[in-house]
């Protein structure tokens, strides 16, 4: 029984330091996984016959099985043959009314996320799901509501800044109120979106933005962490006639974005002189970027219900070039973190995190550049690099077992057969079917 649930349920009968000496004749022994496939989510080389020490909630030592010294009397797992990988890390969740995606998603090794925009009030029930059910994870991260300018894109999820001075109100309130980064939405005024990112800076969090009609050039260079959504980098492709055509049609109505940025794309050259200007700003602030290919994807051979032929090709060809934007930024210096954006065309039902990595490498990363995009780097985007997303000494224990090895085709992140938060096993079964 943990603390917490003991607190729950004794009624004051049982003193805390009661619990306190039960607690301390529990203290778990360590846990030794031993002879898997190590990768820790560095990018480093996989260790073919791995160990990793765990005890409590973090591991305490990871390395080659030869060299790595279990402590006596340690509990041991055999997972010869299997791969231990971080506890994935997804940027972009969205719970909106549907606490149960965010379990299904644990129980498929996404042990942290960070939803991008939303109430707290909606992390109520999960949060109750979560206590109730005595689990270690998965780990929470929220950003308060949109931060947008007037006429938002999403009303429902955003505060409204008519100023720079409102948002800086919405922005402390949001971090007064738990927010560990903040999220600027495209049409919130440049000067707004400065003071948004001045907030942050003096809070140590980070700021990220879907930005589509604000320049990413401008909003990098006057220090934005982080870029949701590769078709924030439309505008800084093309021309500025181009640009300001696509800015125009997008500030008369919100959905001119939906077939529009597929033609900005399919257009676009990242060759251009616009482009390269972007890259430089990339390789001098190296922010973070959140690609969330999957939400994007699209198929001339299954065009969605509506679509013409014409236009799937269109978009098809779009998407290919955001494929291509995606590595190419990561090669001129962005961050490429992984968010799977929930429910996206081509996965199933909690599977969008491992589309996002398959789609990374149909783009050109490696498969170990994938799981390090959702591991380490994305820790970083979360300020948190130097407790998640790696399977190294001092580090959370939150980890993934897959049957297969994803360094050799990323489609084995599906195989999934155990996952760990905080050095506890999840009941997969129990949340694979929510
Ligand atoms: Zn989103």
């Amino acid at each position: 029984m943990t603390i917490r649930k003991a607190r729950a349920t004794v009624c004051g009968v049982i003193t805390l330091a009661t619990i306190a000496v039960v607690t301390a004749r529990q203290a778990p022994k360590s846990l030794v996984l031993d002879h898997a496939r190590l990768i820790d989510g560095t990018g480093g080389a996989p260790i073919d016959d791995g160990r990793i020490v765990i005890s409590g909630d973090r591991v305490t030592a990871a390395g080659p099985a030869a060299t790595t010294s279990a402590p006596s009397g340690s509990e041991l797992v055999d997972l010869t043959g299997k791969t231990v990988i971080p506890g994935l890390i997804d940027l972009h969740f969205h719970i909106e009314n549907d606490p149960r995606m965010a379990l299904r998603q644990l129980s498929n090794g996404i042990t942290s996320f960070r939803d991008p925009g939303q109430w707290n009030e909606k992390f109520v029930e999960l949060r109750r799901m979560v206590a109730a059910d005595g689990l270690p994870g998965p780990r929470i991260f929220t950003t308060g509501p949109h931060i947008d300018g007037e006429t938002p894109a999403y009303p429902a999820d955003s505060v409204v800044a008519r100023d720079p001075e409102e948002a800086r109100r919405h922005a402390e309130t949001s971090v007064a109120q738990g927010a560990t980064a903040l999220k600027i939405y495209f049409r919130l005024p440049f000067a707004s979106a400065k003071v948004v990112i001045e907030v942050c800076n003096a809070h140590r969090i980070p700021c990220t933005a879907h930005l589509e009609i604000l320049d990413a050039r401008e909003l990098i260079d006057a220090g934005l962490h982080g870029i949701e959504h590769i078709t924030s980098f439309g505008i800084s492709l093309v021309p500025r006639v181009q640009a300001e055509a696509y800015r125009q049609a997008v500030l008369r109505n919100n959905d001119a974005r939906r077939d529009g940025r597929y033609r900005l794309f399919a257009e676009a050259r990242l060759d251009s002189s616009e482009a390269m200007a972007l890259y430089a700003v990339l390789r001098q602030r190296r922010p973070w970027v959140d690609p969330t290919l999957a939400v994007f994807e699209r198929r001339a051979d299954k065009p969605a219900e509506g679509v013409t032929a014409d236009t799937a090709q269109m978009m098809t060809a779009g998407f290919e070039r955001m494929k291509q934007l995606a590595h190419r930024i990561s090669r001129e210096g962005a961050r490429v973190v992984m968010g799977g954006h929930t429910e996206v065309p081509f996965a199933g039902r909690g599977e969008a995190p491992w589309r996002e990595l398959e789609l990374l490498v149909d783009s050109g990363f490696t498969p170990l550049e994938a799981i390090t995009a959702g591991t380490s780097t994305a820790a970083g985007f979360l300020y948190r690099d130097k407790d998640l997303g790696s399977l190294r000494a001092g580090f959370q224990a939150d980890l993934v077992v897959l049957r297969d090895n994803p360094a050799a085709s990323i489609s084995a992140v599906r195989t999934v057969e155990r996952v760990m938060v905080a050095g506890r096993w999840v009941d997969r079964k129990k949340y694979a079917g929510y």
